[in-house]
């Protein structure tokens, strides 16, 4: 089994202090074939923070590529060096600007806040309508799909991480068609999704998207696949990618994606 960690976050992301070597080491010693490492690059102008919060800063690219291809040509390890680029939609000069300023390896489109709103985590649920906050959610990862400036789709539907995490609920079956029609999109343009593993509870399966949604990504013809851990320090790097690789075998996939320069080739699982 081909074993990649395509979503992990370092020290150069706002929510990570951990430093890269360690995590590749975290990420061998897991047994993990390849990684990449996708540090944030949330795009949008408008702050999607609290009041009382900093805005999210901007990723220091240059700072970012420097150090990375340094550590990649003296660490004695290959790995590929991607971003996460969050909210196209709403700064797409600018996330395209960064996209193309380097010979990334990998690229995952996020959608982390909707415009001129809160980041998906700082939303107290109990105080908005779900349903619509999701319906806005999914139009505008329809839009992000559009796009097409991206390796793979990050974490789909993401926002129930955290409308979980405070004890409510949604069915999230009702978004089954808005689902289906942002991977039609994905199909129809030859790109991927990834399974993520942020939050993951083996006994809870959470996993997004779940073993229903890769299955409707694969019925709807969809072939590339990665896999992430979306880790932030060194614990999370690498774990329980062999539960997700797993998952997406049983629906269906026998490759996952490998990426180097934005191509992917495809690895027995
Ligand atoms: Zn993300
Ligand atoms: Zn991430």
């Amino acid at each position: 089994m081909y074993k990649i960690d395509y979503h992990v976050h370092s020290m150069f992301s706002m929510d990570s202090e951990a430093d890269p070597f360690e995590e590749i080491l975290a990420a061998k010693s897991k047994g993990i074939d390849d990684l990449i490492f996708t540090d944030h690059c949330d795009c949008n102008y408008e702050p999607a923070t609290l009041p009382e919060m900093e805005p999210w800063p901007f990723l220091e690219v240059e700072e970012y590529w420097n150090y990375m291809t340094n550590l990649r040509n003296t660490c004695g390890y290959d790995f590929g060096i991607g971003i996460e680029v969050g909210q196209s939609t709403q700064a797409l000069e600018r996330a395209n600007g960064v996209i193309e300023s380097h010979p990334w390896d990998f690229v995952i489109g996020s959608l982390h806040n909707a415009n001129k709103d809160l980041d998906y985590s700082l939303i107290d649920y109990s105080k908005r309508d779900i349903e619509k906050t999701f319906r806005d959610y999914f139009e505008e990862l329809y839009e992000t799909a559009k796009i097409n400036n991206f390796s793979v789709l990050g974490h789909l539907y993401y926002p129930i991480r955290y409308v979980l995490n405070q004890g409510l609920e949604l069915d999230l079956s009702k978004f089954d068609a808005d689902m289906a029609e942002v991977l039609k999109i994905i199909v129809q343009n030859g790109k991927g999704i990834e399974v993520n593993l942020k939050g993951y509870v083996p006994s809870k399966g959470n996993m997004i998207p779940n073993l229903k949604y890769v299955k409707m990504f694969k019925d709807l013809g969809g072939e590339i696949i990665t896999i992430g851990s979306d880790g932030h320090d060194t614990d999370a790097v690498g774990k329980y990618i062999t539960d997700a690789t797993e998952m997406v075998k049983e629906a269906g996939f026998k490759y996952v994606a490998r990426y180097r320069n934005m191509k992917p080739t495809f690895e027995k699982i």
